[in-house]
C-alpha cells in the first residue's frame, strides 16, 4: 500500500479544503508514492514520535497537529520543529497532519469527544458557511438514470443522513448544432427540441470538480449544459464544535465528575456553579474560546473546551458553565479515532497509537 492511499482515504473523511485558512494540514514530509510500512497515530508529531517510528521500522506518522505550522525559513535543528523535520527527512519518515479539517467534520475530533461523554442528538455547533453548492443539469429522460448514478457515486446528493437526494422536472430543451459538431440527437444546422429532465442535486463545494467530471462522463451530450450555484444554506455536517445532550440531566458537580472520569483528568478549570442541571453539552477540542458565544446562543448548559484565558471565563455571563479540561486532554481521543478509522479501512495493516506522551503540560498537585 502506498502512503498516498492512506492520505486519500483520510481526505475522503476530512477534505483538506475544510481546514481553516491559517492551518497547514496535509503531507508535511515524505512522498505519497512511498510504500507504507506502518502507521503511528499521534496528536503531535514531535521528535520522540519520529524516533518511535524509526524504532518500529514504520514510515508514516498521522498526527492531528501540523509540526510545520507557521512556515520554516531555516532548517538548522535549533528548535524542536526543525529537529523533528530534519530527523523525519533523514530517515524517510512521512508526516501527515489532519488538523482543522478533522475539527470541522461531525465525525471528527469533537464528535469523538461527544462519544466519550455518551451524548445523543449530536450536531455541529457552528456550521461553516459556503460549503454547499447546487448542480443543475439537463439530460434526455431515458439517460437520466446513469447521470444521476454518476453524480451520486461521486458524492453528490447527501442531506444529513439521507443519500441519493435529487429533484427531477420534465421540460423541453432546444439547441442547434453548429458546423463540426457531432450531436447526440438532432441535425447539424437545424434547431432541435428534446424532451429533457432537469436534475438538481446538492453537493459539498470541495467535490464540485469530481462530481462535474463524473456527470459529464455519464452524460450523452457532446456539450453538457449544467449550472453550479453557491448556496448560503448551512451544512449540518461541517463546522466548528458540536452540541449534544446527556441521556439524563446531571448536577454540575456530577457532570464534572463524569468529565474527570471519562477524560482521565487531574484537574478541571471551571466557572462558578449556577445551581442548574446539565443536559445540553457544547464541546470543542483544543483552543475553543471563539465558540463561547455560539454555545450560549445554543442554550448549552455547559461548554467543554480548552485554552481559556482568565477574561474569557467571564464571557459565560452567569448563563452557562465553562469547563476548561486542557488542550491535550480534550483532544487525546483523536489518537484513538485515527487508529480506529485506519484500522477499519486497512485491517491487515499495522496501525498503532503512539506510546509517547506528547502533552508538554504537567500538573504539580
Ligand atoms: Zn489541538
Amino acid at each position: 500500500m502506498k502512503i498516498g492511499e492512506v492520505v486519500s482515504f483520510l481526505e475522503s473523511l476530512a477534505h483538506p479544503s475544510l481546514q481553516e485558512n491559517y492551518d497547514n494540514a496535509g503531507l508535511l514530509t515524505g512522498d505519497s508514492s512511498w510504500e507504507c510500512k506502518g502507521i503511528i497515530c499521534s496528536l503531535d508529531a514531535i521528535e520522540e514520535v519520529v524516533d518511535e517510528a524509526i524504532g518500529k521500522k514504520f514510515n508514516l506518522i498521522v498526527a492531528h497537529h501540523p509540526i510545520i505550522f507557521g512556515g520554516l525559513k531555516k532548517i538548522n535543528g535549533k528548535n524542536y520543529v526543525e529537529k523533528t523535520v530534519i530527523k523525519a527527512i533523514k530517515n524517510d519518515i512521512a508526516i501527515y497532519a489532519i488538523h482543522t479539517n478533522l475539527d470541522n467534520v461531525l465525525d471528527g475530533v469533537n464528535g469523538k469527544m461527544a462519544k466519550m461523554l455518551g451524548l445523543k442528538n449530536v450536531s455541529i455547533l457552528s456550521p461553516k458557511p459556503g460549503t454547499l453548492k447546487k448542480l443543475f443539469t439537463f439530460v434526455p429522460a431515458d439517460k437520466a438514470e446513469p447521470v444521476r448514478n454518476a453524480i451520486f457515486g461521486a458524492g453528490g446528493g447527501h442531506i444529513a443522513n439521507y443519500s441519493e437526494c435529487s429533484f427531477n422536472a420534465e421540460g423541453e430543451g432546444t439547441f442547434k448544432a453548429g458546423p463540426g459538431t457531432n450531436p447526440y440527437v438532432g441535425d447539424i444546422g437545424k434547431r432541435h427540441t428534446e424532451k429533457e429532465l432537469k436534475i438538481e442535486v446538492i453537493l459539498p463545494s470541495y467535490l464540485e470538480n469530481k462530481i462535474a467530471a463524473a456527470m459529464k462522463a455519464a452524460h450523452p451530450y457532446e456539450e453538457v449544459a449544467y449550472d453550479v450555484v453557491d448556496l448560503s444554506n448551512s451544512n449540518s455536517r461541517v463546522g466548528s464544535g458540536v452540541i449534544g445532550e446527556l441521556a439524563e440531566p446531571l448536577t454540575e458537580e456530577d457532570f464534572l465528575i463524569l468529565l474527570k472520569k471519562n477524560f482521565q483528568l487531574k484537574i478541571v478549570r471551571h466557572t462558578v456553579f449556577l445551581g442548574k442541571k446539565i443536559k445540553k453539552v457544547a464541546l470543542c477540542g483544543g483552543a475553543g474560546s471563539f465558540l463561547v458565544s455560539k454555545a450560549l446562543a445554543s442554550n448549552a448548559d455547559v461548554y467543554v473546551t480548552a485554552d481559556m484565558k482568565y477574561h474569557e471565563f467571564f464571557d459565560a455571563n452567569g448563563r452557562m458553565l465553562i469547563a476548561d479540561i486542557g488542550h491535550y486532554e480534550s483532544e487525546q481521543f483523536t489518537i484513538n479515532l485515527l487508529q480506529e478509522i485506519l484500522e477499519q479501512k486497512f485491517p491487515t495493516f499495522a496501525v498503532l497509537k503512539t506510546e509517547v506522551e506528547t502533552n508538554p503540560v504537567r500538573y504539580f498537585l
